[in-house]
Protein backbone atom coordinates (compact mmCIF):
# COMPACT_ATOMS: atom_id res chain seq x y z
CA UNK A 1 0.00 0.00 0.00
CA UNK A 2 1.12 3.88 -1.05
CA UNK A 3 2.65 5.09 1.90
CA UNK A 4 1.18 8.24 3.12
CA UNK A 5 2.77 11.58 4.08
CA UNK A 6 0.57 15.26 5.04
CA UNK A 7 1.23 18.62 5.78
CA UNK A 8 -0.08 21.40 7.35
CA UNK A 9 1.26 24.56 6.09
CA UNK A 10 4.04 26.14 8.59
CA UNK A 11 2.47 28.95 10.41
CA UNK A 12 4.26 32.17 10.86
CA UNK A 13 5.18 32.79 14.13
CA UNK A 14 4.56 36.59 14.25
CA UNK A 15 1.01 35.73 15.59
CA UNK A 16 -0.38 33.19 18.04
CA UNK A 17 -2.20 30.12 17.52
CA UNK A 18 -5.94 30.87 16.99
CA UNK A 19 -8.66 28.46 15.78
CA UNK A 20 -7.68 29.02 12.13
CA UNK A 21 -3.99 26.86 12.40
CA UNK A 22 -6.29 24.47 14.85
CA UNK A 23 -8.90 23.80 11.51
CA UNK A 24 -6.07 22.45 9.16
CA UNK A 25 -3.83 20.74 12.08
CA UNK A 26 -7.08 18.98 13.35
CA UNK A 27 -7.92 18.25 9.61
CA UNK A 28 -4.43 16.88 8.82
CA UNK A 29 -4.48 14.84 11.86
CA UNK A 30 -8.40 13.28 11.30
CA UNK A 31 -6.77 11.99 8.19
CA UNK A 32 -3.24 10.77 8.80
CA UNK A 33 -5.27 8.93 11.97
CA UNK A 34 -7.32 7.01 9.61
CA UNK A 35 -4.60 6.43 7.02
CA UNK A 36 -3.08 4.81 10.21
CA UNK A 37 -6.02 2.53 11.13
CA UNK A 38 -5.68 0.95 7.45
CA UNK A 39 -2.36 0.21 8.28
CA UNK A 40 -0.87 2.87 5.99
CA UNK A 41 2.90 3.63 7.05
CA UNK A 42 2.20 7.49 7.11
CA UNK A 43 3.83 10.80 8.81
CA UNK A 44 2.45 13.88 9.99
CA UNK A 45 4.57 16.82 9.43
CA UNK A 46 3.62 20.62 10.79
CA UNK A 47 5.89 23.90 12.35
CA UNK A 48 6.72 26.99 12.22
CA UNK A 49 7.41 29.58 9.69
CA UNK A 50 10.62 31.55 11.75
CA UNK A 51 11.87 33.89 9.16
CA UNK A 52 8.70 36.30 8.94
CA UNK A 53 9.83 39.79 8.17
CA UNK A 54 8.30 41.53 10.77
CA UNK A 55 10.31 39.04 13.04
CA UNK A 56 13.44 40.94 13.29
CA UNK A 57 12.23 43.94 13.88
CA UNK A 58 9.97 43.07 17.06
CA UNK A 59 12.92 41.08 18.50
CA UNK A 60 14.98 44.43 17.79
CA UNK A 61 12.28 46.16 19.70
CA UNK A 62 12.82 43.76 22.44
CA UNK A 63 15.91 43.98 22.98
CA UNK A 64 16.53 40.47 21.77
CA UNK A 65 18.44 38.42 18.88
CA UNK A 66 15.65 36.77 16.31
CA UNK A 67 16.66 33.58 17.49
CA UNK A 68 15.98 34.09 21.16
CA UNK A 69 12.81 35.91 20.47
CA UNK A 70 11.33 33.03 18.37
CA UNK A 71 12.79 30.41 20.98
CA UNK A 72 10.50 31.85 23.31
CA UNK A 73 7.74 32.22 20.90
CA UNK A 74 7.64 28.99 19.39
CA UNK A 75 6.60 27.04 22.70
CA UNK A 76 2.95 28.30 22.20
CA UNK A 77 2.89 26.60 18.88
CA UNK A 78 4.82 23.90 19.62
CA UNK A 79 2.08 23.70 22.70
CA UNK A 80 -0.87 23.73 19.47
CA UNK A 81 -0.67 20.49 18.45
CA UNK A 82 -0.89 18.72 21.52
CA UNK A 83 -3.26 20.98 22.76
CA UNK A 84 -5.79 19.30 20.19
CA UNK A 85 -4.79 15.66 20.60
CA UNK A 86 -2.54 15.97 17.85
CA UNK A 87 0.98 14.12 17.62
CA UNK A 88 3.02 14.89 14.85
CA UNK A 89 5.74 12.81 13.66
CA UNK A 90 7.60 15.99 13.55
CA UNK A 91 7.35 19.64 14.38
CA UNK A 92 10.24 21.88 11.98
CA UNK A 93 11.09 25.42 12.54
CA UNK A 94 12.40 27.04 9.60
CA UNK A 95 15.53 27.77 11.78
CA UNK A 96 16.50 24.50 12.50
CA UNK A 97 19.97 23.85 10.87
CA UNK A 98 18.85 21.52 8.84
CA UNK A 99 16.54 23.01 7.29
CA UNK A 100 18.52 26.04 6.55
CA UNK A 101 21.32 23.63 5.14
CA UNK A 102 18.90 22.06 2.52
CA UNK A 103 17.61 24.69 1.52
CA UNK A 104 20.90 26.12 0.87
CA UNK A 105 21.50 22.84 -1.18
CA UNK A 106 17.82 22.84 -2.96
CA UNK A 107 18.81 26.36 -4.37
CA UNK A 108 22.40 25.31 -5.29
CA UNK A 109 20.35 23.08 -7.61
CA UNK A 110 18.36 24.81 -9.45
CA UNK A 111 21.13 27.26 -10.18
CA UNK A 112 23.29 24.23 -11.05
CA UNK A 113 20.47 22.61 -13.38
CA UNK A 114 21.84 24.46 -16.46
CA UNK A 115 19.00 25.85 -17.30
CA UNK A 116 20.14 29.24 -15.93
CA UNK A 117 16.99 29.14 -14.11
CA UNK A 118 18.72 31.80 -11.63
CA UNK A 119 19.67 34.75 -12.84
CA UNK A 120 20.36 38.12 -10.93
CA UNK A 121 18.16 41.09 -11.46
CA UNK A 122 17.20 43.98 -10.15
CA UNK A 123 14.34 44.21 -7.96
CA UNK A 124 12.36 47.55 -8.40
CA UNK A 125 9.24 48.63 -6.16
CA UNK A 126 7.50 50.34 -3.62
CA UNK A 127 9.21 49.70 -0.26
CA UNK A 128 8.03 50.57 3.49
CA UNK A 129 10.62 51.68 5.54
CA UNK A 130 8.69 50.98 8.49
CA UNK A 131 7.83 47.45 7.66
CA UNK A 132 11.33 46.89 5.56
CA UNK A 133 9.11 44.90 3.01
CA UNK A 134 8.38 45.66 -0.43
CA UNK A 135 4.88 46.65 -1.07
CA UNK A 136 2.35 45.83 -3.66
CA UNK A 137 -0.03 48.34 -5.11
CA UNK A 138 -2.93 46.76 -3.53
CA UNK A 139 -1.50 46.44 -0.39
CA UNK A 140 -1.50 50.05 0.40
CA UNK A 141 -4.66 52.01 0.96
CA UNK A 142 -4.64 55.87 -0.58
CA UNK A 143 -0.92 55.21 -1.68
CA UNK A 144 0.31 54.42 2.21
CA UNK A 145 1.06 51.62 3.74
CA UNK A 146 -1.93 51.59 6.12
CA UNK A 147 0.12 50.11 9.22
CA UNK A 148 2.57 53.27 9.34
CA UNK A 149 0.42 55.45 7.45
CA UNK A 150 3.19 56.98 5.09
CA UNK A 151 3.84 56.45 1.37
CA UNK A 152 6.43 53.82 0.41
CA UNK A 153 9.82 54.64 -1.36
CA UNK A 154 10.93 53.75 -4.90
CA UNK A 155 13.79 51.22 -3.90
CA UNK A 156 15.97 49.39 -6.54
CA UNK A 157 17.68 46.57 -5.30
CA UNK A 158 19.59 43.64 -7.06
CA UNK A 159 18.13 40.27 -6.22
CA UNK A 160 18.42 36.68 -7.38
CA UNK A 161 15.61 35.24 -9.72
CA UNK A 162 13.32 32.38 -10.41
CA UNK A 163 12.83 31.48 -13.78
CA UNK A 164 9.22 31.10 -13.03
CA UNK A 165 8.22 31.79 -16.70
CA UNK A 166 10.00 28.89 -18.02
CA UNK A 167 7.64 26.53 -16.36
CA UNK A 168 4.52 26.87 -17.93
CA UNK A 169 3.63 24.25 -19.71
CA UNK A 170 5.12 21.69 -17.39
CA UNK A 171 2.91 22.91 -15.11
CA UNK A 172 -0.53 22.82 -16.78
CA UNK A 173 0.83 19.24 -17.62
CA UNK A 174 0.69 18.78 -14.07
CA UNK A 175 -2.81 19.84 -14.30
CA UNK A 176 -4.11 17.57 -16.86
CA UNK A 177 -4.47 14.84 -13.64
CA UNK A 178 -7.62 15.60 -12.69
CA UNK A 179 -6.63 15.34 -8.90
CA UNK A 180 -3.42 17.16 -8.39
CA UNK A 181 -5.19 20.02 -7.14
CA UNK A 182 -8.30 19.28 -4.86
CA UNK A 183 -11.12 20.23 -4.80
CA UNK A 184 -11.93 21.01 -8.53
CA UNK A 185 -12.15 24.51 -8.31
CA UNK A 186 -9.39 25.68 -6.70
CA UNK A 187 -7.48 23.38 -9.28
CA UNK A 188 -9.35 25.32 -12.39
CA UNK A 189 -8.21 29.00 -10.27
CA UNK A 190 -4.26 27.72 -10.13
CA UNK A 191 -4.66 26.60 -13.75
CA UNK A 192 -6.04 29.41 -15.24
CA UNK A 193 -3.24 31.76 -13.10
CA UNK A 194 -0.37 29.41 -15.16
CA UNK A 195 -2.44 30.00 -18.18
CA UNK A 196 -2.46 34.20 -17.83
CA UNK A 197 1.07 34.14 -18.29
CA UNK A 198 4.01 33.66 -15.36
CA UNK A 199 6.09 36.41 -13.91
CA UNK A 200 9.55 35.43 -12.75
CA UNK A 201 10.18 35.98 -9.27
CA UNK A 202 12.52 37.35 -7.04
CA UNK A 203 14.29 34.51 -4.26
CA UNK A 204 16.25 36.83 -2.14
CA UNK A 205 16.29 39.88 -0.43
CA UNK A 206 19.29 42.31 0.11
CA UNK A 207 20.15 44.11 3.60
CA UNK A 208 18.67 41.46 5.79
CA UNK A 209 19.81 39.95 8.59
CA UNK A 210 17.67 37.58 9.77
CA UNK A 211 17.10 34.45 6.93
CA UNK A 212 18.84 31.93 5.35
CA UNK A 213 21.66 32.91 3.41
CA UNK A 214 21.80 32.87 -0.67
CA UNK A 215 25.40 29.82 -0.75
CA UNK A 216 26.67 31.93 -3.72
CA UNK A 217 26.21 35.25 -2.02
CA UNK A 218 25.63 35.14 1.30
CA UNK A 219 24.92 39.42 1.55
CA UNK A 220 21.21 37.88 0.31
CA UNK A 221 18.83 35.61 2.38
CA UNK A 222 16.44 33.44 0.49
CA UNK A 223 12.72 35.36 -0.07
CA UNK A 224 10.22 34.30 2.84
CA UNK A 225 8.67 31.29 0.30
CA UNK A 226 11.71 30.22 -1.10
CA UNK A 227 12.48 28.94 2.29
CA UNK A 228 9.44 28.00 3.74
CA UNK A 229 8.09 26.05 1.22
CA UNK A 230 11.18 23.86 1.03
CA UNK A 231 10.44 22.52 4.90
CA UNK A 232 7.96 19.77 3.54
CA UNK A 233 11.00 18.40 1.93
CA UNK A 234 13.63 19.57 4.07
CA UNK A 235 12.11 18.01 6.78
CA UNK A 236 12.26 14.69 5.49
CA UNK A 237 15.91 14.79 5.60
CA UNK A 238 16.68 15.41 9.13
CA UNK A 239 13.48 14.32 10.91
CA UNK A 240 15.15 11.38 12.10
CA UNK A 241 18.39 11.29 12.65
CA UNK A 242 20.55 9.12 10.74
CA UNK A 243 17.78 8.54 8.39
CA UNK A 244 16.61 9.97 4.93
CA UNK A 245 13.02 9.63 4.73
CA UNK A 246 12.80 11.34 1.45
CA UNK A 247 13.02 8.11 -0.43
CA UNK A 248 9.87 6.75 1.70
CA UNK A 249 7.58 9.74 1.61
CA UNK A 250 8.34 12.24 -1.58
CA UNK A 251 6.97 12.22 -3.81
CA UNK A 252 3.83 10.74 -2.39
CA UNK A 253 3.61 14.00 0.17
CA UNK A 254 -0.09 15.58 0.13
CA UNK A 255 -0.27 19.33 1.30
CA UNK A 256 -3.19 20.88 3.23
CA UNK A 257 -3.50 24.09 2.53
CA UNK A 258 -5.38 27.42 3.62
CA UNK A 259 -6.73 29.14 0.04
CA UNK A 260 -4.89 31.82 0.90
CA UNK A 261 -2.03 30.63 0.18
CA UNK A 262 -3.17 28.60 -3.08
CA UNK A 263 -0.74 30.21 -5.79
CA UNK A 264 2.62 29.66 -3.71
CA UNK A 265 1.60 26.13 -3.43
CA UNK A 266 -0.19 25.11 -6.52
CA UNK A 267 2.42 27.45 -8.53
CA UNK A 268 5.54 28.39 -7.30
CA UNK A 269 6.06 25.17 -5.42
CA UNK A 270 5.95 22.44 -7.83
CA UNK A 271 7.77 24.88 -10.27
CA UNK A 272 10.79 25.14 -7.74
CA UNK A 273 10.91 21.55 -7.40
CA UNK A 274 11.04 20.82 -11.07
CA UNK A 275 13.83 22.96 -11.49
CA UNK A 276 15.32 21.39 -8.57
CA UNK A 277 14.97 17.92 -10.12
CA UNK A 278 12.64 16.37 -7.60
CA UNK A 279 9.04 15.03 -8.45
CA UNK A 280 5.98 17.57 -7.65
CA UNK A 281 4.27 16.45 -4.70
CA UNK A 282 1.32 13.83 -5.60
CA UNK A 283 -1.58 16.01 -4.43
CA UNK A 284 -2.85 19.13 -2.41
CA UNK A 285 -5.94 20.29 -1.01
CA UNK A 286 -6.76 23.77 0.04
CA UNK A 287 -9.81 24.34 2.09
CA UNK A 288 -11.87 27.36 3.14
CA UNK A 289 -12.10 29.43 6.23
CA UNK A 290 -14.01 28.15 8.94
CA UNK A 291 -15.15 31.56 10.25
CA UNK A 292 -14.82 34.93 8.79
CA UNK A 293 -14.06 38.56 10.15
CA UNK A 294 -16.08 39.69 12.96
CA UNK A 295 -18.34 36.71 13.94
CA UNK A 296 -16.14 34.82 16.37
CA UNK A 297 -17.50 36.35 19.23
CA UNK A 298 -20.12 33.85 21.17
CA UNK A 299 -22.90 35.60 21.73
CA UNK A 300 -23.84 33.96 25.07
CA UNK A 301 -19.97 33.69 25.97
CA UNK A 302 -19.52 37.25 24.73
CA UNK A 303 -15.54 38.53 24.47
CA UNK A 304 -14.73 35.73 27.34
CA UNK A 305 -13.79 33.98 24.59
CA UNK A 306 -11.30 35.71 22.44
CA UNK A 307 -11.00 32.87 19.95
CA UNK A 308 -12.87 29.42 19.32
CA UNK A 309 -9.33 27.75 20.10
CA UNK A 310 -10.31 29.05 23.86
CA UNK A 311 -13.00 26.44 24.32
CA UNK A 312 -10.66 23.11 24.19
CA UNK A 313 -10.24 24.34 28.06
CA UNK A 314 -14.09 23.73 28.61
CA UNK A 315 -15.32 21.21 26.15
CA UNK A 316 -12.26 19.27 25.49
CA UNK A 317 -10.23 18.58 22.69
CA UNK A 318 -12.79 15.78 20.97
CA UNK A 319 -15.39 18.81 20.95
CA UNK A 320 -13.78 21.23 19.12
CA UNK A 321 -12.05 18.71 16.97
CA UNK A 322 -16.03 17.49 16.05
CA UNK A 323 -17.00 20.84 15.64
CA UNK A 324 -14.19 21.85 12.72
CA UNK A 325 -15.26 18.94 11.19
CA UNK A 326 -18.97 18.87 11.07
CA UNK A 327 -19.43 23.09 10.97
CA UNK A 328 -18.69 23.83 7.72
CA UNK A 329 -18.10 21.14 4.55
CA UNK A 330 -14.63 21.01 4.30
CA UNK A 331 -12.89 23.03 1.20
CA UNK A 332 -15.75 25.37 1.41
CA UNK A 333 -16.03 28.68 2.85
CA UNK A 334 -18.66 28.73 6.18
CA UNK A 335 -19.56 30.08 8.83
CA UNK A 336 -19.29 28.16 12.19
CA UNK A 337 -20.87 29.99 15.00
CA UNK A 338 -18.97 29.39 18.81
CA UNK A 339 -22.73 28.84 19.58
CA UNK A 340 -23.04 26.49 17.60
CA UNK A 341 -20.40 24.46 19.36
CA UNK A 342 -22.02 24.21 22.73
CA UNK A 343 -24.83 23.08 21.04
CA UNK A 344 -23.00 20.43 18.87
CA UNK A 345 -21.98 19.99 22.20
CA UNK A 346 -25.17 19.29 24.16
CA UNK A 347 -27.03 17.49 20.95
CA UNK A 348 -24.85 15.63 18.86
CA UNK A 349 -21.97 14.58 21.24
CA UNK A 350 -24.31 14.47 24.54
CA UNK A 351 -27.28 13.34 23.70
CA UNK A 352 -26.73 11.23 20.21
CA UNK A 353 -23.68 9.56 21.10
CA UNK A 354 -23.01 9.36 25.02
CA UNK A 355 -26.76 8.93 25.68
CA UNK A 356 -27.02 5.84 23.32
CA UNK A 357 -23.77 4.78 25.53
CA UNK A 358 -25.69 5.58 28.35
CA UNK A 359 -28.85 3.70 27.58
CA UNK A 360 -26.78 0.66 25.89
CA UNK A 361 -24.56 -0.18 29.12
CA UNK A 362 -27.57 0.70 31.45
CA UNK A 363 -30.03 -1.66 29.86
CA UNK A 364 -27.16 -4.41 29.50
CA UNK A 365 -26.12 -4.13 33.17
CA UNK A 366 -29.91 -3.79 34.02
CA UNK A 367 -31.51 -6.84 31.87
CA UNK A 368 -28.70 -9.02 31.70
CA UNK A 369 -26.19 -8.63 34.92
CA UNK A 370 -23.89 -7.10 32.54
CA UNK A 371 -23.32 -10.12 30.97
CA UNK A 372 -23.86 -10.74 27.01
CA UNK A 373 -22.69 -13.60 24.73
CA UNK A 374 -22.29 -12.96 21.14
CA UNK A 375 -25.06 -12.94 19.37
CA UNK A 376 -25.11 -11.81 15.85
CA UNK A 377 -27.42 -12.92 13.56
CA UNK A 378 -27.52 -12.56 9.84
CA UNK A 379 -30.74 -10.77 8.96
CA UNK A 380 -30.28 -8.06 11.87
CA UNK A 381 -31.03 -4.31 10.46
CA UNK A 382 -27.80 -3.82 12.04
CA UNK A 383 -25.60 -5.78 10.16
CA UNK A 384 -27.37 -4.38 7.29
CA UNK A 385 -26.80 -0.84 8.56
CA UNK A 386 -23.08 -1.23 9.15
CA UNK A 387 -22.17 -3.44 6.23
CA UNK A 388 -21.20 -0.78 4.29
CA UNK A 389 -19.32 1.92 6.40
CA UNK A 390 -15.88 1.06 6.52
CA UNK A 391 -15.65 1.31 2.47
CA UNK A 392 -18.16 4.30 2.67
CA UNK A 393 -15.99 6.47 5.24
CA UNK A 394 -12.22 5.53 3.65
CA UNK A 395 -13.35 6.32 0.15
CA UNK A 396 -14.11 9.88 1.33
CA UNK A 397 -11.36 10.60 3.83
CA UNK A 398 -9.52 9.19 0.62
CA UNK A 399 -11.06 12.39 -0.96
CA UNK A 400 -10.65 14.67 1.82
CA UNK A 401 -13.96 14.37 2.27
CA UNK A 402 -13.97 15.27 6.41
CA UNK A 403 -16.95 16.79 6.62
CA UNK A 404 -18.82 13.69 4.57
CA UNK A 405 -16.83 11.07 6.03
CA UNK A 406 -18.69 11.96 9.84
CA UNK A 407 -21.76 12.95 8.36
CA UNK A 408 -21.74 9.01 7.26
CA UNK A 409 -20.89 7.99 10.66
CA UNK A 410 -23.43 10.00 12.26
CA UNK A 411 -26.06 8.46 10.04
CA UNK A 412 -25.02 4.73 12.06
CA UNK A 413 -25.02 7.03 15.18
CA UNK A 414 -28.56 8.35 14.43
CA UNK A 415 -29.82 4.70 13.53
CA UNK A 416 -29.05 2.76 16.48
CA UNK A 417 -30.40 5.44 18.29
CA UNK A 418 -33.72 5.06 15.87
CA UNK A 419 -33.21 1.06 16.85
CA UNK A 420 -33.18 1.42 20.72
CA UNK A 421 -36.99 3.09 19.93
CA UNK A 422 -38.09 0.72 18.11
CA UNK A 423 -37.01 -2.26 19.49
CA UNK A 424 -37.97 -0.97 22.96
CA UNK A 425 -35.72 -3.51 24.97
CA UNK A 426 -37.75 -2.61 28.15
CA UNK A 427 -40.57 -3.76 26.94
CA UNK A 428 -38.92 -7.19 25.53
CA UNK A 429 -37.33 -7.08 28.70
CA UNK A 430 -40.59 -7.65 30.75
CA UNK A 431 -41.44 -11.04 28.82
CA UNK A 432 -39.25 -14.15 29.51
CA UNK A 433 -40.40 -15.92 26.40
CA UNK A 434 -38.48 -12.74 24.43
CA UNK A 435 -35.02 -13.44 26.18
CA UNK A 436 -33.39 -14.96 22.89
CA UNK A 437 -34.64 -11.56 20.86
CA UNK A 438 -33.57 -9.09 24.03
CA UNK A 439 -30.00 -10.98 23.73
CA UNK A 440 -29.60 -9.93 20.42
CA UNK A 441 -30.82 -6.78 20.36
CA UNK A 442 -28.14 -5.39 23.21
CA UNK A 443 -25.46 -7.14 21.46
CA UNK A 444 -26.33 -5.86 18.32
CA UNK A 445 -26.35 -2.52 20.31
CA UNK A 446 -22.92 -3.18 21.90
CA UNK A 447 -21.45 -4.01 18.25
CA UNK A 448 -22.98 -0.89 16.35
CA UNK A 449 -21.58 1.16 19.48
CA UNK A 450 -18.57 -0.12 18.85
CA UNK A 451 -18.52 -0.22 14.95
CA UNK A 452 -19.06 3.44 15.13
CA UNK A 453 -16.30 3.92 18.40
CA UNK A 454 -13.30 2.97 15.88
CA UNK A 455 -14.52 4.43 12.72
CA UNK A 456 -14.98 7.80 14.98
CA UNK A 457 -11.59 7.32 16.46
CA UNK A 458 -9.41 9.65 14.09
CA UNK A 459 -12.20 12.22 15.08
CA UNK A 460 -12.94 11.67 18.58
CA UNK A 461 -9.56 9.75 19.70
CA UNK A 462 -10.66 10.41 23.47
CA UNK A 463 -14.07 9.63 23.74
CA UNK A 464 -13.26 6.60 20.97
CA UNK A 465 -11.04 4.68 23.87
CA UNK A 466 -13.46 6.01 26.48
CA UNK A 467 -16.48 4.21 24.78
CA UNK A 468 -13.96 0.75 23.82
CA UNK A 469 -13.68 0.75 27.48
CA UNK A 470 -17.44 1.20 28.48
CA UNK A 471 -18.29 -1.30 26.31
CA UNK A 472 -15.35 -3.50 27.71
CA UNK A 473 -14.22 -4.26 24.52
CA UNK A 474 -10.25 -4.52 23.04
CA UNK A 475 -8.88 -1.17 22.21
CA UNK A 476 -7.78 -2.02 18.68
CA UNK A 477 -8.37 0.66 16.07
CA UNK A 478 -7.54 -1.54 13.19
CA UNK A 479 -10.13 -0.31 10.30
CA UNK A 480 -10.86 -4.12 9.61
CA UNK A 481 -12.84 -4.22 12.59
CA UNK A 482 -15.41 -1.59 11.59
CA UNK A 483 -17.77 -4.67 10.54
CA UNK A 484 -20.72 -6.36 11.92
CA UNK A 485 -20.36 -9.25 13.93
CA UNK A 486 -16.83 -9.20 15.93
CA UNK A 487 -17.34 -7.77 19.32
CA UNK A 488 -16.22 -9.57 22.59
CA UNK A 489 -18.47 -11.46 25.22
CA UNK A 490 -18.81 -9.12 28.03
CA UNK A 491 -18.65 -10.02 31.52
CA UNK A 492 -20.00 -7.47 34.34
CA UNK A 493 -20.46 -4.39 32.38
CA UNK A 494 -21.54 -1.56 34.14
CA UNK A 495 -23.73 1.85 33.26
CA UNK A 496 -21.33 4.05 31.55
CA UNK A 497 -20.18 7.22 33.23
CA UNK A 498 -21.25 10.25 30.61
CA UNK A 499 -19.44 10.56 27.69
CA UNK A 500 -20.05 14.26 27.31
CA UNK A 501 -20.92 15.72 30.91
CA UNK A 502 -22.81 18.86 30.80
CA UNK A 503 -20.75 22.00 30.67
CA UNK A 504 -22.03 24.78 32.89
CA UNK A 505 -20.56 27.90 31.21
CA UNK A 506 -20.77 30.16 34.28
CA UNK A 507 -17.86 28.19 35.36
CA UNK A 508 -15.52 30.51 32.75
CA UNK A 509 -16.42 33.58 34.88
CA UNK A 510 -15.16 32.16 37.77
ZN1 LIG B 1 4.66 49.90 6.66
Amino acid sequence: MERFYLTTPIYYVNSTPHIGHAYTTVAADVFVRHQRQRGRESFLLTGVDEHASKVARVAAAQGLEPQEYVDGIVESWRALPARLGVSPDFFIRTSDEGHKRFVQEFLERIRQNGRDDIYQDVYAGLYCVGCEAFKTEDELVDGKCPEHDVEPEWIEERNWFFRLSAYQERLLALYERHDFVLPAFRANEARSFIESGLQDFSISRAGQPWGIPIPWDPDQVAYVWADALVNYLSALTYARSGEDLVERFWPVARHLLGKDILRFHCVYWPALLLAAGYEPPQQLFAHGYLLSGDRKVSKSLGNLVADPLDLVDLYGADAVRFWCARSVSFGQDGIASVDGLRERYERELGNDLGNLLSRVTAMIARYRDGDLEPSPSADSPIAAILEPLADDVAARLDDFDLTGALERIWEVVRALNRHVESTAPWQLAKDDARANELDCVLWDLLDGLRVVAIALAAYLPEASERILDALRQPATLDWREVAYGRAQRVEGLAAATPLFPRVDEPSLTV
